[in-house]
C-alpha cells in the first residue's frame, strides 16, 4: 500500500503578494491548512499565525505597490484568509459592510454550513425542489451557464466527488476506480433543475450535491468591490483567498502588479508578475489543495468525465477579467479543459485574458497579457503568427 507522504492544502491568498512570500518561506511555516480547515477549532493556532502572517503580507504589499493603505482588514471567511485594503479613505464602516457581506454570502453558498442554501439543495436532493435567496438562484444559474458553455469541465454538481476524495475534510485519499464509477453518475449537472419563477433548485438524484467551491468566492469578490465603490472607494485590493480584484489605480498612476505563484514551488514564490490596470485576477492551479502519494500528485480541480484530478500538463490557469465571479469559474474551466480549448474559450471572449502554466515550465498567454517573468527557469513560449497572403 501506498505510503502518504504528505498532505498539503494551502491558501491562495499570497498570491500576490511577491515580497511576503518570501518572508513565509523563510519562516518555514507549515502553512494553514486549506480552506475550511482554518475553521476548525482544532487549528486555532494555525489560523492565528495564518492571520499574522497576512499582517506580514500587507506590509508587504504596501510596499511593493509604494503606497501606504491606510489600514487594512483580516479576516477568515468562505473558508479562506480574505484581506481588503481601501487605500485612501478606508472607514471602518466600509470594512464592516464589505465583511459582513462576505459573511452573507458564505453563509447562503458554503457548503459546510449545514444551514445554507446550498446544503438545503443538497439535503432534499432526489426528494424535492428547494426555494433559495435569489442570490444564490443567480450564481447557480452562472454556474450552469459556464457547465454548458464548456461541456461539463466546469461542473457545479462535482460536490459527491470532491467528497469521495475527501478534499472536504482532513483526510483526502485516492478512491478504488469502483467508488469513483458510483459516484460518477451523480455528478451530472443537466440534472440540476432550475425554477426561475421561485427561484428553487432541484437535484433530481439523490446523493446528488452542488459545489460551488469554483465560483462563489469570485461572486463574494465582485460584491465586496460593488459595496467599496457605492462607498466612494477609488482604490482598492481586495483578495478572497487569492481571488483577486484591484480597483482603481495606484497613486503614481502605474500598473499594478500582481505576482503569480510558482506552482511547482512552496507558496510564497512567485514566477513573475502581472502589470494590470483595474480589473479581477483568479488563478486555478494544482498547487492550492493537494496530497502527494507515492511520488504523485492528486489536485482538488476534477475531471468530470472520469473522476480523477485533472492531469492535461497544465499546473495553473490564471484568468484576468472584469468581474471576478467570471474569472473564477473560467480559471476553473480552462484548467479543466486543458489549453487547446481553454485557449479557445478564453480568446472567444474580447474581455477575458489568460496565462497558463505548463509542467514543463513553459508559459502561454493569450494575447494582451502584460507579463514580467522573474524566475527565469520558466520560460514564456509566443505563438508564431502566420499571415495569409493572395
Ligand atoms: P478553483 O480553485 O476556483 O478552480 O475551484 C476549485 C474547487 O472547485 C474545488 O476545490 C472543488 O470544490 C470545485 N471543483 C473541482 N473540480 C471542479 C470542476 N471540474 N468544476 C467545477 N468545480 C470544481
Ligand atoms: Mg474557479
Amino acid at each position: 500500500m501506498g505510503c502518504k507522504q504528505r498532505i498539503k492544502f494551502n491558501h491562495r491568498v499570497s498570491q500576490s503578494y511577491m515580497f511576503s512570500l518570501k518572508i513565509l518561506q523563510n519562516l518555514k511555516v507549515s502553512r494553514a491548512a486549506n480552506n475550511h480547515n482554518v475553521l476548525n477549532p482544532n487549528n486555532k493556532c494555525r489560523l492565528s499565525l495564518c492571520v499574522l502572517l497576512c499582517f506580514i503580507f500587507i506590509y508587504n504589499l504596501s510596499v511593493l505597490s509604494c503606497e501606504r493603505p491606510e489600514y487594512s482588514r483580516i479576516n477568515v471567511a468562505l473558508g479562506t484568509v480574505c484581506t481588503v485594503t481601501l487605500f485612501d479613505q478606508g472607514k471602518n464602516s466600509i470594512y464592516n459592510d464589505i465583511f459582513n457581506r462576505i459573511r452573507e454570502i458564505e453563509n447562503l453558498m458554503s457548503v459546510r454550513i449545514p444551514t445554507s442554501d446550498i446544503s438545503r439543495i443538497n439535503a432534499f436532493a432526489g426528494i424535492e425542489p428547494v426555494q433559495v435567496h435569489e442570490e444564490t438562484f443567480k450564481v447557480i444559474k452562472r454556474a450552469v451557464y459556464y457547465a454548458e458553455l464548456c461541456s461539463g469541465a466546469f461542473n457545479p454538481a462535482i460536490g459527491p466527488l470532491v467528497s469521495l476524495w475527501g478534499f472536504n475534510n482532513e483526510n483526502p485519499r485516492i478512491p478504488s476506480q469502483k467508488e469513483i464509477d458510483e459516484v460518477l453518475p451523480l455528478i451530472n449537472w443537466r440534472n440540476i433543475e432550475l425554477d426561475p419563477e421561485t427561484n428553487s433548485v432541484f437535484l433530481t438524484q439523490y446523493n446528488m450535491a452542488l459545489d460551488l467551491g469554483a465560483i462563489a468566492k469570485g461572486y463574494a469578490v465582485d460584491e465586496a468591490t460593488r459595496i467599496a465603490k457605492k462607498a466612494g472607494i477609488t482604490r482598492a485590493i481586495i483578495d478572497l483567498g487569492g481571488d483577486i480584484m484591484v480597483l482603481g489605480e495606484k497613486k503614481d498612476k502605474t500598473l499594478w502588479n500582481v505576482g503569480l505563484q510558482n506552482p511547482d514551488e512552496e507558496q510564497g514564490f512567485t514566477i513573475g508578475y502581472l502589470q494590470i490596470p483595474e480589473s479581477s485576477v483568479v488563478t486555478s492551479g494544482v498547487y492550492e489543495r493537494f496530497f502527494i502519494e507515492e511520488g504523485k500528485r492528486y489536485h482538488h480541480i476534477f475531471q468530470p468525465s472520469d473522476g480523477y484530478p485533472v492531469n492535461n500538463g497544465l499546473l495553473s490557469v490564471t484568468i484576468i477579467a472584469n468581474n471576478s465571479m467570471d474569472a473564477d469559474a473560467l480559471s476553473t474551466a480552462a484548467f479543466v479543459l486543458g489549453y487547446e480549448k481553454g485557449r479557445a474559450l478564453i480568446e472567444s471572449m474580447p474581455s477575458v485574458k489568460a496565462v497558463f502554466i505548463f509542467q514543463d515550465r513553459t508559459i502561454r498567454t493569450t494575447p494582451g497579457v502584460n507579463l514580467v517573468i522573474t524566475d527565469k527557469s520558466f520560460k514564456e513560449i509566443y505563438l508564431s503568427r502566420v499571415t495569409m497572403t493572395e
